[in-house]
This record gives C-alpha cells, structure tokens and sequence, in this order.
C-alpha cells in the first residue's frame, strides 16, 4: 500500500513530482489553517504532513491515528508539541543549518538598518525633506568597533558574531545555555550572565527558540538594564519578548532603536504601534526569505519526509526517540 504524504504547501513541482512518485500526495485544501473541517479528509488518512508554521494539537493527532512523521520547513519547531509527538512515535524533522546564513544575513541588515537610520533617512528622502546639508539631527551610530550581545549562540547566533566579529570589528559577548569555547577561540567572544550582558552591550540580538524558558525573557527589568543608547533586534521569535515593555522602552528613551523581524503575533496586527515608531525598523519575518534558502528549506524538509517514510533515518530528526 502507498503510503499517504499531506503537503501545506511550499514544495516545487519537481519536489511534488519526486515525492508523488513514491506515495500518494494529498495538498491541502485549506492550506492557512491545518485543523479546518475541508482538511480533515486527507489527514485522517495521512501518514507524513509536510508543510510550515504547522499548528499541531493533540486532537489534530488524534483524528491522524496513522500519523509517522510531521516535516516543519522551518528550524523553530514552537508550535509542534515534540513531548507528545514522540509519546505517540510520530517522528519530527525540521531543516537546521540551510537557513543560518540567510537568517544571520537578515539579523545583520537589521543592526545596519537601526544604527544607520536607513528606513528613516530614506523615508525622509522620499517626502522631500532633503532640502539642505544633513546634519547631527540624521546622524545615526557607529556599528564597527562597538560591542554585540548575543542573547542565544547556536547556528544562527554564531553566524551573526562572526558577522560582527570579523567584519565590522565588534567585541562579541554571549549568552547562552551552555558554553561555547569554540568560539570563544575564533571570534574572542565572552560568555556572561544575561544581566550583564544587557548592561554592556550596544547591541543586544536575540536568537534563543522560544520554549517554556525563554517565553518573555526580554521583559521591562531586561530593557532597564540596557545603555539607553543601547539597540534592540529580534530575529528568534516574537514572544521571548513581551512586546508591550519593548514598545515602553522605546517610546520613553529606555533604549534608542529596535530591529524586528518577529512578533508576539504575525501577521502583525494594523494596531501595533511598532512600525509606525521612527526608531523601529520592523520587517515580516523574512529571515530566511531568499528564494534559494526557501528552495533549500523546502528540499531539506522533502528529503526528510522520504526517507522517514521509507523507514530511514531523516537528515534533520528533532526526536530521536520516536525512531528508534
Ligand atoms: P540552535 O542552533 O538550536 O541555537 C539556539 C541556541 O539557544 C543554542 O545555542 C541553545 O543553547 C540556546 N538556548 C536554548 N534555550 C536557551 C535558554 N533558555 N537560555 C539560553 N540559551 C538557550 O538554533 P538556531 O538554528 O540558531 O535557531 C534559533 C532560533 O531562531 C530558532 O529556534 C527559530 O525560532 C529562530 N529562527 C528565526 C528565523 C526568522 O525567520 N526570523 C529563521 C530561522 C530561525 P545550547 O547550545 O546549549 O543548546
């Protein structure tokens, strides 16, 4: 019997075509939102999801008993329940390393856009503004030779601070759960408590996962902490930010500027605040939005659900429990 393959979206038609020659693939009809009644035809019988910012319940499991492996085009897997996948033996994969450098790319357009002004000054351009000689009122900061902080030194966040390191000269501190003497090594980055790296940083970048832990871990006590000339930017998640004391921290000199690329929600409501602040520069969550990332995320996620179905082991399996 061939087995059944649920697909969100995202794939190429060479990548439909691979996978539809060995199981049967079912495309979602309502693509936005998984647990919709139109889809529960094709996930009753599946047994590989394929697809993005999949939202998954223990009651969707429920209504998908033969269910062996869930493949996110993405590396932050927040909104997949992994304890309850692997008690029910339902592989998880996700597609690290394929987007670090896109990501990091994005976290360092962000530290540009903010210290410089970019998004500001061009606005101002584009109204007619430009009228005599700029001066210390359109100044922005320096970014080469200031110190980064990177709240997070996984892939991603050691990408920006070789970035920063060894591009724009920038003493690199770090926090993160377990040391990182590598690095430490190549970029002479310092590892310090949270606390104190808020303190001395000039720009603090987040990069942690957003789990139990790191939900609101940049909160109002975090920004006080930060030099009021001190540069927010969040490339990880929305919610390890509690986005009401960031926009307190901005609207009254706690710190100057935020670079956003992620949201407490996305799409990003009409009401926010943040987009309008001149001292923001906020971005769709585009991290790791270049078309050869997307086709790389997209393949590494299709080649892990082959062979998750084929009963070997994937590339990039979140829960190594649940193969074995
Ligand atoms: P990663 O390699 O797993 O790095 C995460 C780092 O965070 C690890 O070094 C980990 O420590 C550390 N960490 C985890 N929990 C922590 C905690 N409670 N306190 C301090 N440090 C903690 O992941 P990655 O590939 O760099 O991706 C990081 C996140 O970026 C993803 O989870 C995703 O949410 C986000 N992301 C966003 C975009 C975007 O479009 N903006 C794109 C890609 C990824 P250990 O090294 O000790 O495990």
């Amino acid at each position: 019997m061939q087995k059944r393959l649920v697909v969100q979206g995202r794939l190429s038609d060479d990548q439909l075509s691979t996978l539809s020659d060995l199981f049967k693939v079912d495309v979602l009809p309502n693509p936005n939102v998984l647990d919709a009644p139109e889809n529960r035809a094709v996930l009753a019988g599946a047994h590989g999801i394929i697809g993005s910012g999949l939202a998954i319940t223990p009651a969707l499991l429920d209504a998908a008993p033969q269910l062996e492996v869930i493949a996110t085009i993405s590396v932050g897997y927040d909104s997949i329940p992994v304890d309850e996948l692997t008690k029910r033996g339902i592989m998880l994969c996700n597609t690290p390393d394929v987007l670090t450098e896109t990501t990091a790319d994005t976290g360092f357009t962000l530290i540009m856009a903010t210290a410089r002004r970019a998004v500001e000054l061009a606005e101002w351009l584009q109204a007619g503004k430009w009228q005599a000689s700029i001066g210390p009122a359109q100044f922005g900061s320096d970014v080469h030779g200031k110190t980064l902080g990177m709240v997070g030194f996984g892939r991603i966040g050691q990408a920006v601070a070789r970035r920063g390191a060894l591009g724009f000269g920038m003493q690199v501190l770090y926090s993160n759960a377990s040391p990182k003497p590598a690095l430490e090594r190549e970029l002479g980055a310092q590892r310090r408590e949270l606390n104190e790296l808020l303190a001395e940083a000039d720009f603090v970048c987040v990069t942690v996962p957003l789990n139990a832990e790191t939900e609101h871990l940049i909160g109002t006590d975090e920004f006080a902490l930060m030099k009021p000339s001190g540069i927010f930017i969040n490339i990880a998640r929305g919610k390890v930010v509690d986005e009401t004391a960031l926009v307190n921290a901005l609207e009254n000199g706690v710190i100057k500027a935020a670079g956003l690329d992620v949201f407490e929600q996305e799409p990003l409501p009409a009401s926010s605040p943040l987009p309008k602040m001149p001292n923001v520069v906020a971005l769709p969550h585009i991290g790791s939005a270049t078309h050869e990332t997307r086709e790389a995320m997209a393949q590494r996620a299709a080649d892990n659900v082959r062979l998750a179905l084929l009963g070997k082991h994937p590339i990039s399996l979140v829960n190594e429990e649940a193969y074995q």
